[in-house]
């Protein structure tokens, strides 16, 4: 099925060690997703269920997906992906089907992790929604929650920018009745934010990764990805001179002596902007 993640990809699946400045946000998830996914046989001994959903929430591009694959990968689950807004296109009817699947499918293959990004797209507050097949698709998803079983062995994290957004129903328990908050980071987070995406870079010495995490304020982790792919765009332009077009490949000297500068990135900040400076508070 579709939503089935080829297994070439899961090979890449990115690990806790790929996130940057958010070592709480790590803790929360593993004590309310993966020790259910790995040792289930805990809360059975208790005598209670297990999580069920798990609502993630903050500013878009802050590593809500990245997060979800990693606590998948480092539980040993299946990850599957709902997509809000694609779901929502779907024709008449078609949207209800797929999310059944995606749910049937997850089930089928526990231990898994079910993703749903920009949930609010599918269950806004009813009273807000107008359309009939709008009002189907949140009740279907609140009857696909209800349904899971305990003994089955899945978890849905669900992401959205605008908790406030959705539906209250939602919320209730044994659906998304656990909630953690993914925010902007702050300098120590982008700073390790950096380190990650600079790790395979060759950098010059005066490259000071403190120094960046300082001059991007508000920067969330998908704008320093951004940032640091503008760096070594203006690294390669600066070598562009010694580039002989008429060749075929780079010459050796020319490549080993290719690495990216503090001007390279600070020529790149002066073009790359934080995606928003929005209302939600730095974390502290
Ligand atoms: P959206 O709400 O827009 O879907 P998101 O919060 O799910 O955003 P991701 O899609 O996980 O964000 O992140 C986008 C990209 O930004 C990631 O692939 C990664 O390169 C980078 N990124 C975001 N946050 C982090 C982080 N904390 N550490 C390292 N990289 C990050």
């Amino acid at each position: 099925p579709e939503y089935e993640e080829p297994k070439e990809a899961r090979r890449a699946d990115v690990t806790y060690d790929d996130i940057g400045g958010m070592v709480e946000t790590i803790d929360q998830l593993r004590e309310m997703v993966e020790l259910p996914l790995r040792y289930p046989e805990l809360f059975t001994r208790l005598g209670v269920d297990p999580p069920r959903g798990v609502l993630l929430h903050g500013p878009p591009g802050t590593g809500k997906t990245r997060l979800a694959r990693a606590v998948a990968n480092e539980s040993d689950a299946e990850f599957f992906l709902i997509n809000g807004p694609e779901i929502m296109g779907s024709a008449y009817g078609e949207s209800e089907k797929k999310l059944r699947e995606v749910f049937e499918a997850a089930t089928k293959a526990a231990p898994s992790i079910l993703f749903i990004d920009e949930i609010d797209s599918i269950a806004p507050k009813r009273e807000r929604v107008q359309g009939e097949a709008e009002k189907r698709l949140v009740a279907q998803l609140l009857t696909l929650m209800d349904g899971l079983e305990a003994r089955v062995n899945l978890v849905v994290i669900a992401a959205t920018n605008r908790p406030d957004a959705i539906d209250e129903a939602l919320r209730r328990p044994g659906r998304f009745d656990r909630e953690i908050i993914v925010g902007v980071p702050d300098e120590a987070g982008r700073r390790e934010i950096f380190a990650i995406h600079t790790r395979g870079m060759p950098l010059y010495e005066d490259v000071d990764l403190q120094e960046l995490a300082r001059t991007t304020y508000g920067f969330v982790g998908a704008d320093i990805a951004a940032l640091t792919r503008e760096a070594a765009i203006e690294a390669v332009r600066r070598i562009m001179p010694e580039i002989n077009l008429e060749e075929q490949t780079i010459p050796p000297e020319v490549l080993d002596n290719l690495c990216v500068s503090r001007k390279d990135f600070m020529e790149a900040i002066k073009r790359v902007q934080p995606s928003a400076m929005r209302e939600v508070m730095v974390q502290a």
